[in-house]
C-alpha cells in the first residue's frame, strides 16, 4: 500500500481517503413507525478519536447509535464504516466489520455465570478464542468467573457488559450510558479501561449522562436537539452557557455537569 497526499492506493487499485472516517452518518433520518426521530443527521468519528454525543432526553441519541449499529434502517441517509457502505448490512456484519454496541442496561445473562457471558462475548470469527483480554481491563472479574452475572454489584455487571469491546477488535465502539447509576470510584475506572482502548487507537463514540466527563475526554462533540445536530466542534469551543442554552431542559444538564 502506498501512500500519497492523504490517500491510501488499496491493491485493488482503488482510492480511498487516508483519513476516511472509520464510522459515519451522511443525511440519515429515522424513526419509529410514522414517527420521525432524527432528521438529516451528519456526524463522523474518525480513527481513533473519542467523539461524545450530547442532548437532552428523547433528543436522539440512542436512536442514532441504533441505526449505526444496524439495529433500525434510516429512512433516508448513508451509513458507512471505512469507506464502505453498509446501510443495508445487518448488525452482524458490521460487527465483523469492527463496530462494537455496548447498549444502555448492560446486555448480560444475569443467570450465567460471568465466564459464560464472557465466552458468549467471543466473536466467532476470531480465531484467537480467549477472553484474557477483558480480564487485564477489569481484573475483578477474574476473581469472580464461577459467579452468577446478577449477583455482582451494578459496576461489575457494566465491566462485564463492556468486556465485549475487549474482545473483538473493534475500531470503533459505540457506548451508550455506560456509567449510568454508578458511583464515580467505578465510573472512573470504567472511563480509564475505555480510554486505554482509545489510546490503542480504537475510536469512541460516547453517549452520556456527566457531561463534564464526556467533555473531558473528548476530541469532538455532537449536540443533538429534536432529532437533529446542533452543535459540532471541539468541545473547547462550547462553554457552559452555550450548552444550557443548547440543551432543553437544562436543569438536568446543571445537575450532571457539575459530577
Ligand atoms: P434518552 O436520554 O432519554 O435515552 P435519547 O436521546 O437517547 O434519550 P431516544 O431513546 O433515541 O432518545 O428516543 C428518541 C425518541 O424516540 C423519543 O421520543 C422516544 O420516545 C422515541 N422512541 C425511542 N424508542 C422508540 C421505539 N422503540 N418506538 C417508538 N418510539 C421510540
Amino acid at each position: 500500500m502506498s501512500l500519497t497526499n492523504g490517500h491510501d492506493q488499496i491493491a485493488s487499485g482503488a482510492v480511498v481517503e487516508a483519513n476516511a472516517a472509520v464510522l459515519e452518518l451522511s443525511g440519515v433520518s429515522a424513526g419509529y413507525g410514522r414517527t420521525t426521530v432524527l432528521r438529516e443527521v451528519d456526524l463522523a468519528v474518525r480513527p481513533g478519536s473519542v467523539v461524545a454525543l450530547l442532548g437532552p432526553n428523547g433528543a436522539g441519541k440512542t436512536t442514532l447509535l441504533r441505526v449505526a449499529a444496524g439495529l433500525l434502517t434510516p429512512s433516508a441517509g448513508r451509513v458507512t464504516i471505512g469507506a464502505e457502505d453498509v446501510t443495508r448490512r445487518p448488525p452482524s456484519q458490521r460487527a465483523r466489520q469492527g463496530l462494537c454496541l455496548i447498549p444502555e442496561g448492560r446486555g448480560i445473562f444475569p443467570n450465567l455465570s460471568v465466564r459464560e457471558n464472557l465466552i458468549l462475548q467471543l466473536p466467532a470469527w476470531k480465531q484467537e478464542q480467549s477472553f484474557e483480554p477483558a480480564l487485564a481491563a477489569f481484573p475483578v472479574l477474574r476473581e469472580r468467573l464461577g459467579q452468577t452475572a446478577g449477583s455482582m454489584s451494578g459496576g461489575q455487571q457494566q465491566m462485564l457488559a463492556l468486556s465485549r469491546c475487549f474482545l473483538s477488535d473493534p475500531k470503533v465502539v459505540l457506548l451508550d450510558e455506560v456509567s449510568m447509576g454508578l458511583a464515580p470510584r467505578i465510573i472512573d475506572e470504567i472511563f480509564e479501561a475505555l480510554l486505554e482502548l482509545s489510546r490503542r487507537g480504537v475510536a469512541l463514540l460516547l453517549v452520556e449522562q456527566y457531561v463534564n466527563r464526556a467533555l473531558q475526554v473528548a476530541d469532538h462533540v455532537y449536540l443533538l436537539g429534536r432529532g437533529c445536530v446542533t452543535f459540532s466542534g471541539r468541545p473547547t469551543d462550547l462553554d457552559e452557557s452555550e450548552l444550557m442554552r443548547r440543551y432543553i431542559g437544562g436543569d438536568e444538564l446543571l445537575g450532571s455537569a457539575t459530577k
